[in-house]
């Protein structure tokens, strides 16, 4: 059986480009080459559990534009349902500006369309909600929307996964609907309010009402803590790193599919840290998330 999630969030053309160095304030400088790919953290996650087999629907919003078009495109193309992304025509399609030079980077990213994904969107789109086993959900969207999507989804008992990046503060009512929220270490500290240990800053999570806390630690792997349950930890794999961008997306694709599959919250970590530890070895979010077959075969 397929697990059946549905992935509200974002969807953003990455031109990406490749510079000698980062260009100084009120400088002009020659890139090598630009390459325009979907990215986005919520298309990201939806192609990511798509590739690894699991029937998937996203909500979301892109623009009444050339890129939104794409955007929609290779969504149908990499097997994601996209009747729940709407085209909106007072805005553009999400952008995200990426130079990359010799191992630096800086990012700016638009939001544009993904700003108008409304709790009016969650309304219009329930029967996807109502089929799926899983909502998976990150902060690209608007925190109002990810509030009222949570909420909506827990009155229906859906499992709900909350990635929470990039960092912001939550308001405890979206934490009290969230079953699973998987930050990094930058994330979980902001949220935790920068206060102790890893260990107490997830346990300031927990004592919010989220019920488990995966904590993903880059090279290091994964800490994870459920109520009343000591922490545990599983090592990352040891893997020649190509590009790390996009790690985190399929860590939660490869979680909230071993969950969905019905695997126990420590195998579907573990499964989750093979997925993402392929990933960082291929170029690219989307075209680095690995089939169920490549993550079976997979050995350090
Ligand atoms: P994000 O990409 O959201 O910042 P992390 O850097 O914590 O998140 O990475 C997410 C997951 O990806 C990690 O928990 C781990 O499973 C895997 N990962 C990231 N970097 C590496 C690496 N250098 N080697 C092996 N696995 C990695």
């Amino acid at each position: 059986m397929k697990p059946n999630i549905v992935v509200i969030g974002s969807l953003n053309m990455d031109m990406v480009v490749q510079a000698p160095r980062l260009p100084a304030k009120g400088e002009t400088i020659l890139g090598q080459s630009v390459q325009f790919v979907p990215g986005g953290k919520g298309a990201n996650q939806a192609i990511g559990l798509a590739r690894l087999g699991a029937q998937v629907a996203m909500i979301g919003r892109v623009g009444e534009d050339l890129f939104g078009g794409e955007l929609l495109s290779s969504l149908q193309a990499g097997g994601v349902d996209s009747t729940g992304v709407k085209k909106t025509a007072s805005s553009d399609t999400g952008a995200a500006f990426i130079v990359l030079a010799q191992g630096d980077n800086s990012i700016i990213v638009v939001p544009g369309a993904n700003a108008h994904c409304t709790p009016a969107d969650i309304d219009a789109q329930m029967a996807l909600i109502e089929k799926a086993d899983i909502v998976l959900m990150q902060m690209e969207t608007p925190l109002e929307t990810v509030t009222y999507a949570a909420k909506v989804a827990k009155q229906l008992q859906k499992t709900v996964i909350l990635n929470p990046a990039p960092a912001q503060k939550l308001p405890p009512e979206l934490l009290a609907c969230v079953d699973a929220i998987t930050p990094n270490e930058t994330e979980l500290s902001l949220l935790a309010e920068g206060q102790g240990s890893l260990e107490e800053q997830m346990d300031a999570l927990l004592a919010q009402g989220v019920r488990k806390v995966i904590a993903t630690l880059g090279s290091q792997g994964v800490a994870y803590k459920e109520e009343g349950k000591p922490l545990q930890r599983i090592a990352g794999y040891r893997v020649p790193v190509v590009d790390t961008t996009g790690a985190g997306d399929a860590f939660n694709a490869g979680f909230a599919y071993a969950l969905g599959c019905g695997q126990s919250l420590g195998e579907a970590i573990a499964f989750a840290n093979k997925v993402a530890a392929i990933s960082v070895g291929r170029f690219g979010a989307q075209e680095g998330m690995p089939s169920l077959d490549e993550v079976t075969q997979f050995s350090e």
